[in-house]
């Protein structure tokens, strides 16, 4: 397929912001697209080239690009500089630039959608000092090729930053309506931008099993090649692979134990709710592979939690879900995440932070084992398994703590219980329920005492004066909606950040985080792209037409650095609105 036709997609997409248009767009699209296409027409979709769990980065700096339009272009550095400033954007300097040249030349040539992904793909072989001119070859061969419109869209995605603006939700939509019209009529109304499926519940029955393949498989590329090829049953069929991060079982708040009964249904199991971060630890062939509930694997930087699940759980091949929590090397107490979320980053001294910064290993779920799924398998046989397979040790890797009861009283007193122990609360899961990848269903929620605080991403900032002169102070916050793929602004913050700091978020560690991405600015004001994850805690979230969310936060403070949040993990817009209304006299 030629680049040409994919960059046209683009534009449409990005000319609207109609949901259900974005959808057809696509979906239309998907149903002209080639078999062989179809994997790379769902990664570039969405501004990548590998699947999000796969390692693999582009690593390339604007520095790269700069080099890159000089050497395809022939323009000086300083021009391209110049024009940069003025777009704040180098995808549209890169078109304009190209251009001005192509009125000279008159000269492009096809190119396809195969050698775009191609080349891109090379880019991330391509590692340490040297390869430097060679991926500035790969990129300039493209852009010598390119229109300039075409241009635009490979250094966005280039510099991994294609602000199309298609999200999970439209995505998941565009198959359903690609590969299953025929059976379910979605009769899509371009005028009025509305569906009227024949068959609702045939249409939500697709979209669910569309939903369900994506949890599992994490990569829309798959899952469109297996919707167009074996349809439904090829959807149903989908199942864990070992090895594979899967999408983890999300959890909602419920405000008390008498509401967390009504959640889950009597008898439930109760269980500490320690405040660490999440792992999902996989065991195939002898290797363990550890990830974050981002799914970026850090097995390297934990080998203590390798070591002892190697010893203490038995089993040649298992996932795991478990929560790692670290203590006091002295007094061995529970200690805060932000002391140990350092760890998740490290490249180099990672034995001696181990032991500086040890962790317990609490696990809470099993989801397969000896090479069968237990996704629909019940928790209490799951949690029966747990207590067969691993042999505990405390400090090192125990089982989430547990009582199953139907008494409130006794569920009251476990919950004190766990806040005294110095946990965040308690957990209530349904002993029937099965575990169902990357959703809120209800069938575990949890309690806890203080108002649930928000994970967003910082989207742009300001420069600060005086004594704080020289670091980014005011940072501007987004929550995700995941329909669009767009990031909605909620408000500001420069509270909760501190001027020095042992622990905690300073300035310094902000300013230094987001140097890194800004991509324009002016003033004092600079806007970066949405990459650091903050945890925000706050009195009250207010409506308010000032932010493109809808809603503000009244008093916000940040209290941490998510590492372990994607920008796509923060908070969802429908938290925010779920917040809102069940805030206290609403
Ligand atoms: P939250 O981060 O507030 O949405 O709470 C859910 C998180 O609590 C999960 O993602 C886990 O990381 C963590 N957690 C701690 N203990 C447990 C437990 N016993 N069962 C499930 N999740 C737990």
């Amino acid at each position: 397929m030629e680049y040409k036709k994919l960059v046209e997609l683009y534009q449409r997409i990005e000319a609207t912001s109609k949901r259900l248009e974005k959808t057809f767009l696509v979906s239309e699209f998907l149903k002209d697209t080639d078999i062989d296409d179809i994997p790379k027409i769902t990664l570039l979709l969405q501004g990548k080239v590998f699947p999000p769990f796969d390692e693999r980065k582009l690593g390339v700096a604007s520095r790269m690009v700069i080099k890159s339009l000089n050497k395809s272009l022939g323009i000086s550095s300083d021009a391209i500089e110049k024009e940069w400033k003025n777009t704040g954007d180098l995808g549209l300097t890169a078109e304009s630039l190209a251009k001005r040249k192509r009125q000279v030349t008159l000269f492009s040539q096809t190119i396809t959608v195969s050698k775009v992904f191609s080349n891109l793909r090379k880019l991330a072989g391509l590692e340490g000092a040297g390869t430097v001119n060679q991926k500035v070859a790969l990129i300039s061969e493209l852009l010598t090729s390119a229109s300039p419109m075409e241009a635009r869209y490979i250094i966005r995605t280039v510099l991994e930053d294609l602000r199309v603006g298609i999200g999970e939700g439209v995505l998941r939509d565009a198959v359903v309506w690609a590969f299953f019209d025929d059976s379910v009529h979605i009769r899509y109304d371009p005028e009025k931008k509305v569906i009227n499926p024949e068959n609702r519940e045939l249409y939500n029955a697709y979209t669910e099993a569309v939903q369900e393949a994506f949890d599992i498989l994490n990569d829309f590329s798959e899952v469109a090649k297996i919707a167009k090829t074996s349809g439904l049953k090829g959807l149903k069929s989908v199942n864990l692979s070992v090895g594979r991060p899967v999408k983890v079982m999300l959890y909602q708040k419920v405000k008390d134990v008498a509401e967390a009964f009504e959640r889950v249904g009597r008898p439930a199991a109760i269980e500490y709710k320690y405040d660490g971060f999440r792992m999902q630890i996989h065991k195939v062939s002898g290797r363990i592979k550890v990830f974050t509930r981002r799914l970026d694997e850090v097995t390297d930087q934990f080998p203590e939690v390798v070591d002892c699940v190697r010893r203490m759980v038995d089993g040649d091949s298992f996932i795991l879900d478990a929560e790692a929590v670290g203590f006091d090397v002295g007094s061995k107490k529970y200690i805060a995440f932000q002391s140990i979320s350092q760890r998740i980053k490290r490249k180099y001294d990672i034995e001696d932070v181990a032991k500086k910064f040890p962790v317990e290993l609490n696990i809470f779920d099993v989801i397969s084992f000896g090479g069968e799924s237990l996704l629909k398998t019940h928790f209490r046989e799951r949690r029966a398994l747990m207590e067969r397979i691993v042999r505990p040790e405390p400090y090192r890797l125990v089982i989430a703590k547990q009582v199953v009861t139907d008494d409130p009283a006794k569920a009251q007193k476990f919950y004190d219980e766990s806040l005294a122990a110095g946990n965040e609360g308690v957990m209530f899961k349904n002993l029937d329920g099965i575990y169902k990848p990357g959703s809120r269903v209800g069938y575990g929620v949890k309690v806890k005492p203080v108002m649930e605080s928000l994970d967003l991403v910082i989207v742009a900032a300001e420069w600060g004066e005086g004594k704080r002169s020289g670091w980014l102070t005011s940072f501007s916050l987004a929550c995700y909606d995941p329909d669009s793929g767009s990031f909605l602004e909620i408000g500001k913050v420069g509270t909760g950040v501190k001027e020095k700091v042992e622990l905690g978020v300073s300035f310094e560690q902000l300013t230094e985080l987001l140097k890194q991405v800004i991509t324009k600015e002016k003033g004092r004001n600079v806007w970066v792209k949405p990459m650091v994850v903050v945890e925000v805690n706050f009195e009250e979230i207010q409506k308010s037409p000032t932010y493109s969310s809808g809603y503000a936060l009244r008093f916000p403070r940040v209290i941490r650095v998510r590492d372990d949040r994607s920008p796509e993990e923060c908070s969802d817009l429908a938290l925010v609105e779920d917040l809102y209304s069940h805030q206290r006299g609403r």
